[in-house]
């Protein structure tokens, strides 16, 4: 399929659990996922009228910089190794992996300008999730504090791979809960507005439960 017809059909199903949810389309940013994809397909996202892309991949990014450039916004969705932040850190508009201190320390050593971060939760308690568990998100982000070059912008989560909307449902509503929290502590650097949630399979639910940034990969551009 054409990513233009692919992007054309999320966003109708993006319209409808708006509808449903009382909520403003505009509010959502979808970040096309091209981890999978060649750079020609990801050329045909653009064109198409995807203006976020995201990879978890240092290298992958890289290729894919080097290529598209500034005619995008860059999401960095992947786990980030310490040692690698100096690579990309100033060419990405956004983190969405932040999930530990040391990592932190790193980047605002490396940062030239305050990088918008989500930090990263593990909201389903799978032992193979990365992030935090959400009773450390709080006290994470008040140590942050002490790091001019990070904004905590939002929270993000992935929901478990399973057939169950309502536990999926669950995922999300708690991260929302979570980022209404701290938003309700009016810290200046972290106003957390942000939620990052939903992938092809899940991003109606997550919209309806308050994403502002949804991933998708395989039914945009393909796996
Ligand atoms: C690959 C990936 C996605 C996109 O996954 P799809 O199911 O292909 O939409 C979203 N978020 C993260 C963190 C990913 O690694």
């Amino acid at each position: 399929m054409e990513v233009a017809a692919n992007l054309e059909w999320i966003q109708e199903k993006i319209g409808q659990a708006c509808a449903r949810s009382g909520r403003n389309p505009d509010d959502i940013t979808i970040i096309g996922v091209t981890k999978y994809v060649t750079i020609e397909r990801t050329k045909e996202a653009i064109d198409a009228g995807v203006k976020n892309l995201g990879e978890n991949r240092n290298e992958g990014f890289l290729e894919k910089h080097s290529h598209i450039g500034n005619q995008a916004k860059w999401h960095f969705i992947g786990s980030l190794q310490s040692r690698k932040v100096k690579d990309i850190i100033d060419k990405i508009d956004a983190l969405h992996s932040l999930d530990r201190m040391s990592l932190a320390n790193e980047i605002n050593k490396r940062a030239t300008v305050p990088i918008d971060c989500f930090v990263q939760v593990n909201v389903s308690g799978e032992e193979s999730k990365h992030g935090l568990e959400p009773e450390e998100v709080i006290p994470f982000i008040e140590k942050v504090e002490q790091y001019a070059h990070i904004r905590v912008v939002g929270l993000m989560t992935m929901a478990p791979h399973i057939d169950d909307p309502d536990q999926i449902r669950k995922v999300f509503r708690n991260l929302a809960q979570l980022r209404d929290r701290i938003r309700g502590k009016n810290w200046t650097h972290a106003p957390c507005e942000y939620l990052s949630m939903g992938m092809s399979n899940d991003y109606e639910i997550a919209v309806e439960e308050g994403a502002t940034h949804i991933r998708i990969g395989s039914k945009l551009v393909g796996s």
